[in-house]
């Protein structure tokens, strides 16, 4: 297949929307990371989502939407909860879970009777489900298991010759993808960290439960509240390991590895004392810059061959921090080094 490369202008966008409403997979700008979009309600173009990404059929995916009242038609029902965050969120990194309605078709679902929706705020991903005439399913728009594309590039990258068109917005963002909660639960559950925080949560609708499988690996034989927790995740080729200290601390263990195929991943302005490779992913105190480059940086691991163990400077967990955090985790397999400071 010979994949398009659109631009976000309006032949670009009325192209796209063309192409989704024949069916078609078409990569697509928003503010969180690039998506992979087809129509949501049509199971054979979903199906093409799942093809493209190598992605498990027990994955479900997220549809998005470009106005609220879209959502009515989705669900069965909509908690008061649910109808703060939107009102709080809504354009924006927020995703929610409901009760599907019958339209929503169970490859989309992931065989779940509950439906992920979200409402972009990236005006050309709102631009092209207008165009599109119908909600779009967007997993993210890399082969699953890769680290998430934040640039068209990014995408062209993973898919080039197994989606219809690829359109550029340029850069993602936020950079990480977004903030997942279960809205079908008593109390309102977090299930992937990202731009709207669970503290932001808990201020808006009070408590708001953390999903274990956010901070730890799930064990083995229990079922995944988000079935996307349960798979390796965002990793380069390199192996991965999470390195819990200060700078200096961290330094001096990087140090201590380096030899033949060891690099390091490391905060900005904390790169001085390394004796090896390296790469910075933003300044230790600032979540927001981590999280606009953590893919960028996990992806720039593959195109050094020679890069075989990359030591990463494990980010707070506070804030924005926690699903930056979240992401690495995966990266890493859960490998994490603590050090005493
Ligand atoms: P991605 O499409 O790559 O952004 O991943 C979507 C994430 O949302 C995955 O971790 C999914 O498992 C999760 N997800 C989507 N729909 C549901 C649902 N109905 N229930 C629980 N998790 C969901
Ligand atoms: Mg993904």
């Amino acid at each position: 297949m010979q994949t398009e490369l659109l631009t976000a202008s309006a032949e670009g966008v009325a192209r796209a929307g063309a192409l989704l409403r024949r069916g078609e997979v078409v990569g697509i700008p928003t503010e969180t990371v690039y998506g992979l979009a087809a129509d949501a309600l049509n199971p054979s173009a979903v199906m093409r989502i799942f093809e493209a990404k190598g992605r498990p059929s027990d994955n479900p995916l997220i549809v998005h939407i470009a106005a609220r009242a879209q959502l009515d038609a989705l669900v069965t029902e909509v908690p008061a909860a649910a109808e703060r965050l939107a009102s709080l969120w809504w354009p924006g990194p927020l995703t929610m879970i409901f009760k599907k309605a019958a339209c929503v078709p169970s490859v989309t679902s992931g065989g779940l009777s509950t439906v992920a929706v979200r409402l972009p705020a990236h005006p050309t991903a709102r631009a092209v489900i207008e165009a599109a005439g119908c909600p779009l399913a967007a997993p993210s728009a890399n082969r699953s298991g890769s680290p998430s594309p934040t640039t068209a590039a990014h995408v062209t990258a993973d898919m080039d010759g197994r989606v219809a068109a690829i359109l550029d917005g340029g850069a993602s963002g936020v950079g990480v993808e977004s903030t997942v909660v279960d809205m079908t639960r008593e109390v309102p559950r977090l299930l992937r960290p990202g731009g709207i925080t669970v503290e932001m949560l808990r201020e808006a609708v009070g408590e708001v439960e953390v999903d274990p499988a956010v901070t730890a690996m799930l064990e083995q034989g229990v079922v995944a509240a988000s079935p996307g927790m349960k798979y390796k995740h965002y990793a380069p080729r390199a192996n991965v390991t999470l390195v819990r200290s200060a700078a200096a601390s961290y330094a001096a263990f990087v140090n201590a590895h380096a030899g033949e195929g060891v690099a390091a991943m490391c905060f900005d302005g904390e790169e001085a004392a390394l004796t090896v490779p390296y790469r910075t992913y933003g300044a230790r105190d600032d979540a927001a810059a981590q999280a606009r480059r953590v893919f960028d940086v996990l992806r720039g691991w593959d195109d050094d061959p020679t890069v075989t163990q990359v030591y990463a400077a494990c980010p707070s967990s506070d804030g924005l921090g926690l699903a930056v955090y979240n992401r690495l985790l995966r990266a890493a397999e859960f490998e994490v080094i603590v050090l005493d400071d």
